[in-house]
């Protein structure tokens, strides 16, 4: 596990995460490709994450917060629009944008989920893991 300290874009919200796994997942989904563009890369973070805002002529806190689905928030700078986190609601775990950490060594692509959603015009060449849509939902049936 890793602990590694970001920034979003315009440097408003410093983000310390203490339990990085380096092996991180790409998130094919219509949801995260319509938020940020593109497939979501991100840093499994667990529940040991802090957000600050940093800025000390902007007092208020910055960080929006959109609740994408009954399960789940996405966050954001309020200030620049960097993408911050996907928060699994029932756990609090974080799923961090790798590109909010600079300088991480180590990493490597481990899962690809939503890959029966992932469009037919980009493929990685990375060996990784993948799910599909109902692989992901028979999974999360037969833990809760
Ligand atoms: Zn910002
Ligand atoms: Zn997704």
């Amino acid at each position: 596990m890793l602990s590694a300290e970001g920034r979003c874009l315009c440097g408003d919200i410093k983000v310390t995460a203490e339990n990085i796994n380096p092996k991180f997942t790409v998130c094919h989904c219509d949801s995260c490709r319509q938020w940020g563009g593109s497939a979501l890369f991100a840093l499994q973070c667990g529940t040991q994450v802090k957000f600050e805002n940093v800025n000390p002529t902007n007092s208020s806190n910055n960080i929006k917060i959109h609740p994408s689905s009954e399960w789940a928030s996405r966050g954001f700078c309020g200030n620049c629009g960097s993408h911050l986190f996907y928060m699994l609601n029932e756990t609090g775990e974080y799923n961090i944008p790798v590109g909010i950490f600079q300088g991480l060594d180590g990493l490597e692509m481990d899962m690809q989920y939503f890959s029966d959603q992932r469009p037919n015009y980009y493929c990685f060449s990375n060996t990784t893991k993948e799910m599909t849509k109902a692989d992901i939902m028979a999974y999360f049936a037969q833990k809760s």
